[in-house]
C-alpha cells in the first residue's frame, strides 16, 4: 500500500510541480518526503533528457537501491535509470556516488546516455576509462556522480598507495557505490587479486658473492637439510670448518650473525631449492615456481638475500627486483564505502551470499511486462561430443525459420568449439569472447537481427541490451514471428545463476523468446560431484549419442548444480576468515601512507634523538618533505615485504594442522606479530635513515623508491585459492555477518599526540 501511495505521489508531483520547484522542496524535506519531491524531479528529467518515463518496477527499484539492497530486475528492465534516481538521492545527502560498471565501456556509454538526465537535475557526472589520465582521474572522483569500471576504481586506489606526493594521488573517496552486474563483479569475480607491482633496485652485496663460492665447497657432512622447516643447517663439522675458513671463535656468536644469515641463505639455494621444481631460470632472472597452480609466479620473489643467494648459484646479477606492492579483491574493495547497494539481472541463487558477505538484503522487482519465454527442459547428453552435435542441430533448426539465436560458452575455446562445427554445417556464426568490449556490445546489440546466429561466452557483451529486430525497428516483427529470441545454454556452469544471466537475454520487456539448455554426462561439474555415484543402479545412463530423457537422473544433474552452488560460496566464506586480518592490516597502513601524504607528518623523525641537528642543518621544511618522501617509500618496502611473508604463510600455514592447533588462529597470530613487529623496524629503518642524511648530506642521500608502477588481475588464483586447507571459524556467527571495520578516512586527523603514551605511531590507529 505504501508502495502506491508513493509512486502515486510522485506521479502528482511531476505533474504539478517543475523540477526547479521540486527539488527545492526536495532540499527542505526528508524521509519518504523527500524521496518522493525528488524522484518526481527525476521522472520529469527522464522524461525530457531521453523521452521516457519511468515505471512503477524502477520507482520501486530505485528506492531498493537508496536504502541500500541489491535489486534483482530481469534484463533489459531498465536498471540503468534506476541508478540514476539513487545516485541524485545521495547528493541531496551530500554523498558522492560511484556507479561501479562491469567494464569501461559500460562506464562510458552509461555517463553519457544518463548525463541528459543529470544535466536538468544539475548534478556534475564523470565518468574514467583505462585511458584516463591522472588529471582526467582526479577531476573525475570530484563529480558528484561518477561512472567507473569496478577494476579502474580498484586499481586508482591500489595506485594511491604508491603515490610519492598528494598530487599524485586520484583523490577518490569511498562514499556511495551502486555496483551493477552485481552476480559477476561481487561474486564471480569478487575474489581475483587485483595488483599494484613495481621495481626496486637490488642492492649488490659482494660478501654475499664470496659465501656463496664457499658454500658451494661443502661437502654432505657439512651440512644437514630440514625438510620440515624447509632449510638447511651446518652440522658440527660444518660449523668448525666454516670457523676455520672464516678465521672467528664460534659462528653462532651474536657477532657473527650477520655471516651466519648469509651462510644458510647460500646453503638453502645451493642444496635445498631446486631448479625447475622451486624455481625457473629465464631471461637472466629467477622465476618461483608455484606450489599450487605449478606455474610460475609474476613478481613474486624468495625473501631477503635468499633471492640473491638463488641468483648467485645460477651466476646472475640482477640490478632490478619486481616487488608486489599492494593488492586487493573486489569482495574487499566494496567495503569501503560507506554505503553499498546493488543491481543485477540475476541474485536469487547467491542470495544468501550477498547478505553474508555484503550485507545486501535482495529486493527481486517484477519485470514490467511479464517475459513470454518459453523455457525447454534440460536436455541431457552423454558425452560432450554428442552434445555439441545436439546444440549445432537445434541453432540450424531455429536459423532455418530466420530466428535469431544467442549460444553461451563456458570459454574462449568452447566458443570456438561451436564456431567451428557450424562452419562446418555451412553456418557463420559471429563470436564474442570479451576481448573488445565496445565492438562486442555493437555486435551483441544486433544479436535480434531475424537469422543472426552469435555465439558469446558468459562475460562477453554484458550489458548491452538485445532487442528484436537489432538496430532496425523495421525488422521486428519478423523475428518476434519467428518466436523471438532462442538462447541456448551450452554446458553447467558452477552456478545456475550464470545460466539464468544467459537465458534472461530473452523475452526482454514481454517479448517473446525461448531457450533450450544442453548438457553432458562429462562434464566437470558432473564428474567433481561423481553423478553416477548418485544414480539409482538402474538410471546409470549407458553410451549413446542421443539426448538420454530421465527423469531421475534429470532431478540429479538438476541437484547437482545445487551442491556445486553451495560449495562455491562455502570457499569463498573460508578465504574471507582467512584474509580478514590482512584486511585490517591494509586498512591500517593504506590510510597511515595516505595521511602521511596529506599531512607531510610522519613523527618518525621528529621524535629522533639528532632530529634538531638535522632541523638546524637542513630547515624544516626541506627536513620534511624528506621525510615524508623517505617514509611513503619505507611504507611501500615494509607493506610489500608483509604480503610476502603473509603469502608464504598462508602457503606454509597448513602444517600447524599437525599440532592440533587452528591454522586460521595460528596464521592471524604470526601476520598480527609481523605486523606489530613491522612498526618498530620502520622506525628502526627511518631512525637508520636520518643518520645516512646526516653524514651524507641530501647529495648522497637516496630515497628507494619502486619505479615501473603497473597493475594487473591475478586471474590464476582461482583454483589455488580453492585448494586452501579448510579453516576453523575463529569469529563467532554474530560476528561474522558484519561487515569490516571502516576504514579511516584519509581526511581523518591524527589522534591526540598519541604517540608518547600509546604504542606505535598516531598514522598506524585506527580511529574509532
Ligand atoms: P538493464 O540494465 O536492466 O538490462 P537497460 O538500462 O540497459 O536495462 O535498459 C534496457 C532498455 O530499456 C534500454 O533500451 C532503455 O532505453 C529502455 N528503457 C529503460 N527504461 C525505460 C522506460 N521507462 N521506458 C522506456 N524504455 C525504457
Ligand atoms: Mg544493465
Amino acid at each position: 500500500m505504501a508502495e502506491e501511495k508513493f509512486i502515486s505521489d510522485i506521479r502528482d508531483y511531476s505533474e504539478k510541480y517543475n523540477i526547479g520547484e521540486l527539488l527545492e522542496k526536495a532540499e527542505k524535506a526528508d524521509g519518504e518526503e523527500l524521496m518522493t519531491y525528488l524522484f518526481a524531479a527525476v521522472c520529469i528529467a527522464a522524461e525530457k533528457g531521453l523521452n521516457q518515463v519511468p515505471f512503477d518496477e524502477q520507482l520501486s527499484a530505485a528506492r531498493a537501491l537508496t536504502e541500500g539492497r541489491i535489486i534483482e530486475m530481469p534484463t533489459g528492465e531498465g536498471k540503468t535509470l534506476c541508478g540514476v534516481f539513487a545516485a541524485a538521492w545521495h547528493k541531496l545527502k551530500g554523498e558522492k556516488t560511484h556507479i561501479l560498471t562491469f567494464n569501461d565501456y559500460l562506464a562510458e556509454r552509461d555517463r553519457s546516455w544518463m548525463k541528459p538526465v543529470y544535466d536538468l537535475l544539475g548534478i556534475e557526472t564523470a565518468f574514467i576509462a583505462e585511458k584516463s589520465t591522472l588529471d582526467e582521474r582526479k577531476a573525475a572522483y570530484r563529480a558528484e556522480v561518477l561512472y567507473v569500471s569496478a577494476r579502474e576504481c580498484c586499481f586508482d586506489y591500489l595506485r594511491d598507495f604508491t603515490a610519492q606526493t598528494s598530487e599524485e594521488e586520484s583523490g577518490q573517496s569511498f562514499e556511495a557505490a551502486i555496483v551493477d552486474e552485481a552476480d559477476s563483479l561481487l561474486i564471480d569475480e569478487a575474489r581475483i587479486p587485483m595488483v599494484v607491482a613495481g621495481e626496486t633496485e637490488a642492492v649488490y652485496d659482494p660478501e654475499l658473492e664470496e659465501v656463496s663460492d664457499y658454500v658451494k665447497t661443502l661437502d654432505e657432512a657439512d651440512y644437514e637439510i630440514s625438510l620440515e622447516a624447509e632449510s638447511v643447517f651446518l652440522t658440527d663439522e660444518g660449523a668448525a670448518k666454516t670457523e676455520e675458513h672464516y678465521n672467528i671463535d664460534n659462528i653462532y656468536d651474536e657477532e657473527n650473525g650477520g655471516l651466519l644469515s648469509k651462510i644458510n641463505d647460500c646453503l638453502k639455494a645451493w642444496f635445498f631449492l631446486q631448479e625447475d621444481k622451486d624455481y625457473i631460470s629465464r631471461d637472466g632472472k629467477i622465476l618461483l615456481i608455484d606450489k599450487f597452480t605449478g606455474r610460475t609466479a609474476e613478481n613474486r620473489h624468495y625473501p631477503g638475500t635468499l633471492q640473491t643467494a638463488v641468483e648467485l648459484k645460477h651466476g646472475l646479477r640482477t640490478t632490478t627486483r619486481g616487488i608486489v606492492m599492494g593488492s586487493i579483491a573486489l569482495q574487499y574493495f566494496v567495503r569501503k564505502y560507506k554505503s553499498l547497494a546493488a543491481m543485477t539481472g540475476t541474485a536469487e541463487a547467491s542470495k544468501e551470499e550477498f547478505f553474508q558477505i555484503y550485507n545486501l538484503q535482495l529486493e527481486k522487482i517484477p519485470p514490467h511486462l511479464p517475459s513470454q519465454r518459453v523455457d525447454h527442459d534440460l536436455e541431457i547428453y552423454y558425452d560432450t561430443e554428442s552434445k555439441w552435435n545436439g546444440v549445432a542441430k537445434a541453432v540450424l533448426q531455429a536459423h532455418e525459420k530466420n530466428q535469431p539465436v544467442l549460444i553461451g560458452t563456458g570459454s574462449i575455446a568452447q566458443s570456438e568449439t561451436l564456431y567451428e562445427l557450424l562452419r562446418e554445417k555451412g553456418l557463420e556464426a559471429a563470436v564474442l569472447n570479451a576481448k573488445n568490449d565496445k565492438q562486442e556490445a555493437e555486435i551483441i546489440s544486433n544479436a535480434g537481427m531475424p537469422g543472426a546466429v552469435t555465439i558469446s561466452t558468459n562475460m562477453a557483451g554484458r550489458g548491452v541490451d538485445i532487442k528484436l529486430g537489432g538496430s532496425d525497428e523495421a525488422r521486428r516483427e519478423e523475428a518476434v514471428s519467428a518466436g523471438g529470441l532462442l538462447v541456448i545454454s551450452t554446458y553447467m556452469p558452477e552456478s545456475s545463476r550464470i545460466v539464468r544471466q544467459l537465458l534472461g537475454r530473452s523475452g526482454r520487456q514481454g517479448d517473446r523468446g525461448e531457450s533450450r539448455r544442453f548438457v553432458a554426462l562429462d562434464e566437470p561439474v558432473m564428474e567433481k560431484y561423481k553423478l553416477t555415484s548418485l544414480l539409482p543402479h538402474s538410471h546409470i545412463p549407458q553410451p549413446t549419442n542421443k539426448v538420454i530423457e530421465d527423469k531421475v537422473l534429470l532431478r540429479e544433474v538438476e541437484r547437482i548444480q545445487r551442491i556445486s552452488e553451495g560449495d562455491c560460496f562455502d570457499a569463498r566464506a573460508r578465504l574471507m576468515k582467512f584474509t580478514m586480518i590482512g584486511e585490517k592490516h591494509r586498512d591500517q597502513i593504506f590510510s597511515a601512507r595516505a595521511r602521511i601524504l596529506e599531512s607531510g607528518r610522519s613523527e618518525l623523525w621528529s621524535g629522533a634523538e639528532n632530529y634538531a641537528e638535522a632541523l638546524d642543518r637542513f630547515g624544516g621544511e626541506k627536513l620534511s618533505g624528506l621525510e615524508q618522501k623517505t617514509a611513503v617509500a619505507a611504507i611501500n618496502k615494509f607493506w610489500s615485504d608483509y604480503l610476502e611473508y603473509t603469502e608464504e604463510l598462508r602457503r606454509g600455514i597448513h602444517l600447524v594442522e599437525v599440532g592440533g592447533k587452528s591454522p586460521s588462529e595460528e596464521y592471524n597470530i604470526s601476520a598480527e606479530e609481523y605486523y606489530q613487529g613491522m612498526e618498530e623496524d620502520l622506525k628502526d629503518y627511518m631512525g637508520e635513515k636520518l643518520n645516512e642524511l646526516l653524514e651524507k648530506g641530501e647529495e648522497g642521500y637516496t630515497i628507494d623508491a619502486p619505479k615501473n608502477i603497473h597493475t594487473y588481475l591475478l586471474e590464476d588464483t582461482g583454483d589455488e585459492l580453492n585448494k586452501m586447507p579448510l579453516l576453523l571459524n575463529i569469529f563467532d556467527e554474530e560476528e561474522e555477518a558484519k561487515p569490516l571495520p571502516k576504514a579511516p578516512s584519509v581526511l581523518d586527523a591524527p589522534e591526540e599526540k598519541p604517540a608518547k603514551e600509546k604504542k606505535g605511531f598516531w598514522f598506524f590507529k585506527k580511529k574509532q
